[in-house]
């Protein structure tokens, strides 16, 4: 077992065909206590239970400072202590970069980038009194590419803020042992893309990929376990790709 007792929160876990349930689920058979944060209308309480015995879901909006410093307090009452961290939460919006409005550059960059700020914030206290943690950051192959896929230049944005402020993160708090490190992943099947792309579209971009398929939640959920446990124990600041090759160049 790589996460064995480990205390896993893991935020916009709800939705099950995501890559948060899924790494829910993969740090949950390591062994972790996996906490579930998400929106009310998404029923992170419900997710949680399909995990089994012993872990925890919580309504928390990671725009909102108060409700991630909520959610940090409630795992802390319950487990004691926070070890990994996986900023997950974000949406996105097919848009050209002149239609963007203020409202959308606001709620696109709110969750993804915003989310990453706060609940790290609302998590670091607890692991550097432990003087150990590990946070992961969910990208995206959109900051690398400047999107062309799904999201909007406003999601790239988002995603690309995230990798500057994981590696800062990285930077900061290494001498406490805490390593914050960062997945872009490339097309993954899941909600947010559902009903965006169409199956045509998918077989195109399938057949633009290396490994010829799309991405599905556990090949991101695997990464995301690699960098939470010891196995990576010597890896900080990084950004690993999970794209099936799309970005070999
Ligand atoms: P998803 O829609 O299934 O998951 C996103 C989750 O975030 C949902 O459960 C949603 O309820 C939650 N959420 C939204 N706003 C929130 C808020 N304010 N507070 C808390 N939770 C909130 O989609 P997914 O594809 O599993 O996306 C997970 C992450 O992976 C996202 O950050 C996404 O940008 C990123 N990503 C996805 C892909 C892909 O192709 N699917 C590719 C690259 C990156």
């Amino acid at each position: 077992m790589l996460l064995k007792d480990k205390v896993a929160v893991i935020t916009g876990g709800a939705g099950i065909n995501g890559l948060g349930f899924s790494t829910a689920r993969m740090m949950a058979s390591q062994g972790a206590r996996v906490v579930i944060l998400d929106l009310t209308q998404a029923d992170p309480a419900a997710a949680a239970a399909r995990l089994g015995e012993g872990h925890l879901g919580l309504v928390a909006d990671v725009t909102d400072k108060s409700s991630c410093d909520a959610a940090a307090a409630a795992v802390l009452e319950k487990f004691g202590r926070i070890d990994i961290l996986v900023n997950n939460a974000g949406i996105t919006q097919p848009v050209k970069f002149l239609d963007i409005t203020g409202k959308d550059y606001d709620r696109i960059l709110d969750v993804s980038l915003r989310g990453t700020l706060y609940m790290s914030q609302a998590a670091l206290p607890a692991m550097r009194k432990q003087r150990s943690g590990a946070i992961v950051c969910i990208s995206s192959v959109s900051a690398q590419r400047g999107g062309g896929i799904l999201g909007g230049p406003h999601y790239s944005a988002a995603k690309a803020g995230v990798l500057g402020l994981a590696r800062a993160m990285a930077r900061e708090f290494g001498a406490e042992g805490i390593r914050v490190n960062c997945v872009t992943p490339g097309l993954i099947s899941t909600d947010i893309n559902k009903n965006i792309l169409s199956a045509e579209k998918k077989a195109e971009i399938a057949e633009t990929i290396p490994l010829g398929r799309l991405g599905g939640p556990d090949d991101v959920a695997g990464v995301c376990v690699f960098l939470a446990s010891d196995l990576s124990q010597y890896c900080t600041g990084i950004t690993l790709d999970v794209n099936g090759g799309m970005l070999i160049h």
